[in-house]
C-alpha cells in the first residue's frame, strides 16, 4: 500500500534537519516540506511529543485527505502507519481494538471472512483508523448509521502534557468528542475500540437507477432510506438544472455465498498531461457513463469492493489530473434550501469546469459524533476540479458564497482554500474546540482558517 511519499523529494532546512515533500491526495497545495517522524511503537510517541516545540507536530495517516488538513508545511509530521497492530477482538460482540495506523483495508481483509464489516466506510479503503476518526468520515449509510465516530467506543490518546489519556462515554467524554473530527489536533490516537457490524458475506444486493432531475433524486432518496442501508448518486455535473445521474442503493446480501477473491486493479504510472482532461473529454465521459449505467438499470448481486470502492480499482487515479493536481469541493446544504443546491449545480455546469467523479447524497439526521464533525442534515455534493489556477479558485469562491448564504458547510478533509469566514460559518463552535488542542499540535489547514500561528 503506497502513501503519498512516492512523489517526495528530500531537502535540507536552514537548521539542517532533512525534510520531505509530502502531498495530500489532491496533490495541491505543493509547498509542504515537512520533517517526518516514523514511530514503529506506541511507546516511542510520548518522547516525540515531549521533545517537540509548541505547535510543531501533526499526526499523518495515509494522506487520503485532499487538501492541507493532513499537512504541516515547514513543520513536522508523525507518520502513524507503522502503528498498525491488532490488539484484540471479541468474536461474540464484534468489538475490535487496533492501533491507529491500521488501515480499513486491513480490517476488511481480516474480519470480512469472519462475517464482520466496517460500521461506516468512506469511498476508499486505503485510509487509517486514526485518519477516519480525525475527520469523522461518513459513508453511503450516513442516513442510518451516522458517521464513523458514532461507532468508536473508546480511544487511547497520546497528549504531550497528560500522557496516554483513555477517552470513552464515561471518562473524558469531552476529549473523545473533540478528537472525533478533531483534525489530528487533540493529540496522537494510539488505539481505538471500534464496533464492527455483522454481515452474511462479501456480496451486495445492489440496484442501479437512472434519474433526470433533482426532484427525482430526492424522491428516490426518500423512497430508499427505509429499505436500503446504502444510498448514493453519481451526477453529471454538466447537466445543470436539468440534473441527471445514476442512483445506487444496496444492502448486504443475505445468501449470496461467502467466497470472493478481490482483483488488484491497474496503476496509473505517472501524472497525465493536463490537456487530456478538458470540458469535451469530461462531457463525453459523463455521457458515456450515464448511458452505460442506464443500460445496467435494475437489480444485481455485486462484490462489496466494486460497490463501496469503485475508485480503488485504479491505483493512484489522482494522477489523472496532471501535475497541477486537483481540488475536491464537498459541501452540505440544508434541505430547506434546495434552490441553493440547484444554483450551485447550475453554476458548476455553466462554468464548463467540473469532473466525472461527482457524487451526491442526502445526509441523515444523526447528531454529530464530534465537536467539529462535518456531516449534518442536508444534501451533500462532492466534485473534483482540475487545478487550473485563478480560474478554478474563482469558481470555488463563487460556490462558497452560495454555501455560506444557504447556512451550509464545507468539508475540511477535502479543502485547501476555504476562507476563515466560511470556516467560521461552517463550524460556529470552533472556539469551544480550541482548549482541547494539544499545545504541540498544529496543521497547515488550522493556521490558514483560524490565523493561529502555533
Ligand atoms: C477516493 C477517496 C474517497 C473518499 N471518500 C470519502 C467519503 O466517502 N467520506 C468521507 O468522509 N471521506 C472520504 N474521503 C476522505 C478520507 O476518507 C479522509 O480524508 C480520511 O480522513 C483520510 O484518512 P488517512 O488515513 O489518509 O488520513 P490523513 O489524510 O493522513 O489524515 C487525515 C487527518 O487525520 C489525522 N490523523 C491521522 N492519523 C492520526 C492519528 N493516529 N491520531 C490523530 N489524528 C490522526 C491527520 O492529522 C489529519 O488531520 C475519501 C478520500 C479518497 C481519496
Amino acid at each position: 500500500m503506497s502513501g503519498q511519499f512516492a512523489t517526495s523529494r528530500r531537502k535540507q532546512t536552514a537548521n539542517n534537519s532533512p525534510t520531505t515533500r509530502i502531498l495530500s491526495w489532491g496533490r495541491y497545495p505543493k509547498t509542504a516540506h515537512q520533517h517526518v517522524h516514523k514511530p514503529a511503537w506506541n511507546d516511542q510517541v510520548p518522547e516525540l511529543l515531549r521533545a517537540a516545540a509548541p505547535g510543531s507536530l501533526l499526526p499523518y495517516g495515509l494522506g487520503r485527505s485532499y487538501g492541507d488538513s493532513c499537512l504541516n508545511a515547514g513543520r513536522e509530521l508523525i507518520d502513524c502507519r507503522r502503528l498498525n497492530r491488532f490488539l484484540g477482538f471479541d468474536e461474540s460482540t464484534g468489538m475490535l481494538r487496533c492501533e491507529s495506523g491500521v488501515s480499513l483495508s486491513e480490517i476488511i481483509d481480516i474480519f470480512l471472512p469472519k462475517g464482520w464489516f466496517l460500521p461506516v466506510t468512506p469511498g476508499t479503503r486505503y485510509v487509517t483508523v486514526g485518519g477516519v476518526i480525525a475527520n469523522d468520515v461518513h459513508g453511503k449509510n450516513h442516513h442510518c448509521a451516522g458517521t464513523f465516530g458514532a461507532h468508536v467506543r473508546q480511544i487511547g490518546l497520546h497528549r504531550s502534557n497528560d500522557g496516554l489519556v483513555v477517552c470513552n462515554a464515561d471518562c473524558n467524554s469531552d476529549m473523545l468528542a473533540a478528537t472525533i473530527g478533531g483534525l489530528g489536533l487533540t493529540g496522537v490516537i494510539a488505539w481505538a475500540d471500534i464496533q464492527l457490524k455483522r454481515v452474511a458475506g462479501p456480496w451486495m444486493d445492489a440496484e442501479t437507477i437512472p434519474f433526470e432531475s433533482l426532484a427525482a433524486f430526492l424522491d428516490l432518496t426518500r423512497e430508499s432510506n427505509n429499505r436500503f442501508e446504502y444510498t448514493v448518486a453519481w451526477l453529471d455535473c454538466f447537466a445543470g438544472k436539468n440534473l441527471r445521474g445514476i442512483f445506487f442503493r444496496g444492502n448486504h446480501a443475505a445468501d449470496a455465498g461467502k467466497t470472493f477473491h478481490p482483483k488488484r486493479g491497474p496503476k496509473l504510472p505517472f501524472a497525465l498531461p493536463a490537456w487530456m482532461l478538458n470540458s469535451y473529454s469530461i462531457r463525453a465521459f459523463n455521457a458515456a457513463y450515464y448511458k452505460v449505467h442506464s443500460l445496467k438499470k435494475g437489480a444485481s448481486v455485486v462484490p462489496y469492493d466494486s460497490f463501496f470502492y469503485p475508485l480503488d480499482s485504479i491505483r493512484q487515479w489522482n494522477l489523472l489530473y496532471g501535475k497541477q493536481g486537483f481540488l475536491q469541493y464537498q459541501c452540505v446544504i440544508p434541505e430547506t434550501n434546495v434552490e441553493a443546491f440547484e444554483e450551485l449545480l447550475d453554476r458548476i455546469a455553466s462554468s464548463g469546469m467540473g469532473s466525472f467523479l461527482g457524487v451526491m447524497k442526502q445526509f441523515g439526521s444523526a447528531p454529530p459524533a464530534g465537536m467539529l464533525s462535518f456531516a449534518r442534515p442536508g444534501l451533500t455534493v462532492a466534485l473534483d476540479f482540475a487545478m487550473r489556477g485563478e480560474r478554478t479558485l474563482q469558481l470555488m469562491h463563487s460556490l462558497d458564497e452560495i454555501v455560506q448564504h444557504s447556512g451550509g458547510a464545507l468539508y475540511p478533509a477535502k479543502d485547501a482554500r476555504m476562507s476563515p469566514a466560511l470556516f467560521e460559518a461552517s463550524f460556529p463552535r470552533w472556539r469551544s474546540f480550541v482548549p482541547y488542542i494539544d499545545p504541540k499540535m498544529s496543521s497547515s489547514f488550522w493556521r490558514r482558517v483560524t490565523g493561529a500561528q502555533s
